[in-house]
């Protein structure tokens, strides 16, 4: 099972100062920009009208994950404004795959958008659905299949999350038979110590079960209500009843792989799009034909894998509009975050940044 990982630059929510003063000076050169009419005018520029905007999102809190997480979640406020951005600037929000034809045949309306999430969290159903409903704009949901089937949360998320939330700075892990003792002062080391547990299950091909055991026992050490973080179905991914009525409702699931990972080795690469792909079709009925890459992680010998296994389209993490000539199975997104502030957001909507 591949870690999950937010791409954004944003880790953390403390700071330093050189960073935030830089993003005062952006925000003054941006506003300065939006007063002067700069945005009206590119977003009915021609430059803006041939290029597709491909927002990307991940997950929306349910409790206090955007604090834990920036980069990875935001809050159900948050995505509210910026799909009143997309009204308030008459933006086209289309089906990614009439936006794509719409690319190919350069007849893009003014303004276009696409709207998508990344990995398929239970909090997509619960907190960004009915907000798509309201506004009335289409989405497609890049699912990761693994943990469709177990309800526990994704277990590398999970971890990040109980020692966040546990305000300790070490923990000792032989208690529960783990050989390991982890120490971090900063998110960073934080980090580091996730993937050395996360290291340690994949060596010895933990399952999801005895995972979920190692990351309830490390939360009960340090003090964590794990019964709380399972009952409110933090950081899990969407059963297969809720991908179904998804689908019905008229949310287009598309293919993320099956373990959210992208081996170097063809046959395995194959096997995780194959292996999504059917899931897929037993939870919708469709066959998916559209990819995003797992963590944005992309690399050249994908892409032969990628047309042999049939899909028309794939998403990176590289920021930016994608324009008729993007390559079709290495497309750029916008992707949002906590700290994205809304004249940035406007910014890519109306084609200031492309
Ligand atoms: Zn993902």
């Amino acid at each position: 099972m591949g870690a999950f990982v937010g791409r954004g630059r944003l880790n953390s929510t403390r700071e330093g100062l050189p960073l935030a003063l830089k993003r005062t000076v952006k925000n003054a050169g941006l506003l300065l920009l939006r007063r002067c009419g700069i945005y009206r005018l590119a977003a009915s520029s021609a430059r803006r009208t041939s290029r597709l905007l491909i927002l990307g999102f991940h997950g929306i809190s349910l409790a206090d994950e955007h604090e834990w997480n920036p980069g990875l979640y935001i809050t159900a406020a948050q995505l509210r404004q910026r799909m009143e951005l997309l009204r308030s600037w008459e933006a086209n929000v289309l089906p990614l795959e009439e936006a794509l034809e719409r690319l190919t045949s350069r007849s893009l309306p003014p303004r276009s958008a696409v709207i998508t999430f990344d990995d398929g969290f239970v909090d997509f159903a619960a907190q960004a659905a009915p907000i798509l409903r309201e506004f009335r704009y289409p989405a497609t949901l890049y699912l990761t299949t693994h943990y469709c089937s177990h309800r526990a949360p994704v277990f590398n998320l999970a971890v990040s999350y109980v020692l966040w939330k546990s305000g300790a700075a070490e923990a000792d892990l032989h208690p529960l038979g783990v050989p390991l003792r982890l120490r971090w002062s900063n998110d960073q080391e934080r980090q580091a110590s996730v993937r050395t547990l996360l290291e340690y299950c994949e060596q010895r091909q933990m399952s999801t079960a005895d995972r979920n055991e190692i990351a309830a026992g490390l939360a009960a050490r340090l003090g964590v209500d794990y019964a709380g973080i399972l009952d409110r179905r933090l950081l899990q991914i969407l059963a297969p009843a809720q991908v179904s009525e998804l689908s019905r409702a008229g949310i287009d699931i598309q293919l993320h792989t099956h373990r959210h990972r992208v081996p170097l080795d063809r046959q395995l690469f194959l096997r995780e799009i194959e292996d999504n792909r059917e899931r897929i079709r037993e939870m919708t009925g469709r066959r998916a034909a559209h990819f995003c890459y797992p963590s944005g992680v992309h690399a050249a010998e994908f892409l032969p894998w990628l047309s042999e296994a049939g899909i028309e389209s794939a998403v990176t993490c590289e920021m930016g509009a994608a324009g008729p000539r993007s390559h079709r199975l290495l497309l750029p997104r916008v992707l949002d975050q906590t700290g994205v502030s809304s004249l940035d957001f406007e910014a890519w909507l109306c084609g200031v940044r492309v």
